[in-house]
């Protein structure tokens, strides 16, 4: 499998090296061959090349088998114009990686905050109230006049049809159980489609149980209650923020994990930002681009049909579990080590289990 690396800002430098130290130990026992090609986007690619991501780059992905992003300065890519192009949006266009696939889950030794979960967001990734690239041209979101400003939703019954179907083939191989966040009392057409869509897909799955609920209260339900969630399906908005909620309660934003999966090309990419507050010193959780990594690879091993890569990721799981209980981290969930040190204990943890 040979993987593109694209490090990234802010803490993406540190949690790219240390993941790679992890995924170099999990080739080496799985005798996976992972191939690692690395390059670079952001701003100091559009401080190297006058763009943050260069068509080659584009390229180098395309005749990768998997694509590794680290978390990106969005917040300050403005203007395409001046080649300040989202990272994390263009390979999610380029390639229609419309299922962000963002699992949650508590762990022993780690004091829950709200009580024991394991659940899975699984966030449609393509349209929605991102008016940055819901459109075929220009951009979703204007100006009317200087003080009037109209965002755009798309919701297509496409993307909605095809992110319903993802979330139910995943509730099948796990709890069985598929609740639908919307603001359907509101956003009557949209969510009224949407919600359609998902009860088409819940037909075809009729070992999966169904239930809706409205996204306000979802907020509420998931501080009250999570343990009570399995698969939660949504538009991509709504999936962007309920995801940031479930990675926090399962500990840190540092353990959100996410793969963004198309219909044959997958990237792992941490669901959080570049967290330019605490970059470059060696603070930051790994985690969260470990985990991303251990669902591409799964991802792949299922794609493949190679039971190795599903192995490896397993491992990876157990791997993490068992030194957050040892307290093997970085101290945003109870830990003394650094990023660096954090990869160094995965990955020999890794090499001995
Ligand atoms: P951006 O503008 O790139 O989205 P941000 O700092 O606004 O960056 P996040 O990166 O998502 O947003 O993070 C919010 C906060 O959560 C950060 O300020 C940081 O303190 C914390 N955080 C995020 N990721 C991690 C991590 N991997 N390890 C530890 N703390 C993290």
């Amino acid at each position: 499998m040979r993987l593109l690396v694209l490090a990234g800002d802010g803490i993406g430098p540190e949690i790219t090296a240390a993941t790679l130290s992890v995924l170099r130990a999990a080739s080496d026992r799985f005798a996976l061959g992972l191939e690692f090609a690395e390059d670079v986007v952001g701003h100091e690619s559009l401080r190297r090349f006058g763009t943050t991501v260069r068509p080659e780059v584009l390229e180098a992905a395309r005749s990768a088998d998997g694509l590794i992003l680290g978390p990106t300065a969005t917040f300050d890519f403005k203007d395409e114009a001046r080649g300040e192009i989202n990272p994390s949006k263009f390979f999610r266009k380029a390639f229609d990686l419309y299922a962000n696939i963002r699992p949650a889950r508590t762990y022993p030794g780690l004091p829950g905050r709200v009580g024991d979960f394991d659940l899975v967001v699984v966030r449609e990734n393509s349209e929605g109230f991102y008016a940055d690239r819901n459109m075929a041209a220009g951009s979703g979101e204007m100006l009317v006049t200087p003080d009037v400003a109209i965002s755009l939703r798309r919701i297509t019954r496409l993307c909605c049809a095809r992110i319903a179907w993802t979330a139910f083939a995943l509730a099948r191989d796990r709890r069985k159980h598929v609740t639908i966040v919307h603001k359907a009392n509101v956003l009557r057409l949209g969510d009224g489609m949407f919600i359609e869509e998902c009860r088409k897909a819940a037909r075809e799955f009729p070992e999966v149980a169904t239930d809706d609920v409205l996204v306000d209260a979802m907020m509420a339900h998931l501080v009250r209650a999570p343990g009570r969630f399995d698969v939660i399906v949504t538009t991509n908005m709504f999936g962007d923020i309920l995801s940031d909620l479930t990675a926090e309660l399962s500990g840190s934003l540092g353990l959100g994990g996410s793969l963004n999966a198309g219909a044959d090309y997958a990237m792992a990419q941490a669901a959080h930002g570049s967290a330019p507050d605490i970059a470059g010193r060696n603070l930051a959780n790994p985690f969260s681009l470990v985990l991303s990594a251990m669902l591409l690879l799964a991802w792949h091993g299922r794609r493949s049909g190679q039971a190795a890569f599903g192995a490896a990721s397993a491992a990876i799981g157990s791997a993490v579990e068992a030194a957050i209980g040892a307290r093997e981290t970085t101290r945003d969930v109870g830990g003394n080590l650094g990023t660096r040190e954090t990869g160094a204990a995965l990955a020999s943890r890794l090499l001995k289990d």
